[in-house]
């Protein structure tokens, strides 16, 4: 049987994640404000637009009296997690997991993050795949693609 594996890895000590990990941690931050990841740029600067939703999903994490050792591998491996979740609402992951793709394959997402100090790779055990298959942990992201399929 042909696969396809898509792949989303995030890394430890990510200066984006640390960014969004400190807009979240300064006293005046407010999720029900503007977003505004880093101060001295304008809110509509390239960087904070990109980095909003990174800081919108940590703000949203119970870490803003957290110690950085511990909430900034957090707010990687949410990160990876957040996108493995977009990426499963796609209209192409929809359409692979539901009419199948053009060749045929069985398309699985895995979530990684890669460790720069020991340069290993460890799984989050979020992989997603065709719902004929079983995968471990189903997400609420399958559940959906099988309402779809309905
Ligand atoms: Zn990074």
């Amino acid at each position: 049987m042909r696969g396809s594996t898509v792949v989303v890895v995030g890394h430890s000590e990510c200066g984006g994640a640390a960014a969004s990990l400190d807009a979240v941690q300064r006293k005046d931050f407010d999720l029900n404000g503007p977003v505004i990841t880093i101060p001295s740029l304008p809110p509509t600067a390239a960087l904070n637009r990109w980095l909003e939703p990174l800081t919108r999903l940590a703000g949203n994490l119970d870490i803003r009296a957290t110690s950085r050792d511990k909430a900034l591998p957090l707010v990687v491996s949410e990160n990876v997690k957040m996108q493995i979740n977009n990426l499963c609402q796609t209209q192409t992951i929809r359409d692979a997991w539901t009419v199948g793709t053009p060749k045929g394959q069985n398309v699985y997402l895995h979530g990684y993050v890669y460790n720069l100090a020991t340069g290993r790779l460890q799984d989050l055990g979020i992989t997603k795949g065709p719902k004929s298959i079983e995968v471990v942990e189903l997400s609420s992201c399958k559940r959906h693609v099988k309402d779809v399929a309905l």
